[in-house]
């Protein structure tokens, strides 16, 4: 979509460095990061949010690729937040489907 940021970013159009990407997704650094390493997961295809990601294939390999990203970045000894804002309640700001990663702190519960 034209007026996508993110489909921007995944078409490397903007100057965003991709960290991970691979045939379905990519994912990049949070530009206002809410945690030491805070990482957009996308997929390349435009989906506006979680409430359109219909296809379980697509759903599984996004999941294994957030879980790469989150491996590659050393997150897995101390632990880390994966987390899908979805429409207006859910706080979504951006229209296309993204996993946010948190790491790199102590994360508190429950989220506002
Ligand atoms: P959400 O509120 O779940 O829609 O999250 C959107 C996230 O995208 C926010 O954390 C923003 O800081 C982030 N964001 C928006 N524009 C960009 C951009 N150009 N590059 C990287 N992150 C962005």
């Amino acid at each position: 979509m034209a007026d996508c940021i993110f489909c921007r970013i995944a078409a490397g159009e903007l100057a965003t460095p991709l960290i991970h990407q691979g045939e379905d997704f990519v994912a990049f650094r949070d530009i206002a990061p809410q945690a030491p390493t805070h990482i957009i997961v996308i997929p390349r295809q435009h989906i506006t949010s979680l409430a359109d990601l219909t296809d379980p294939d697509l759903s599984g390999r996004l999941l294994q690729a957030v879980r790469e990203t989150a491996q590659r970045e050393a997150l897995e000894d101390n632990g880390y937040r994966v987390l899908i804002n979805i429409g207006q309640h859910g706080g979504q700001t951006v229209q296309h489907l993204h996993f946010h990663i948190l790491g790199g702190r102590q994360l508190g519960w429950p989220p506002g």
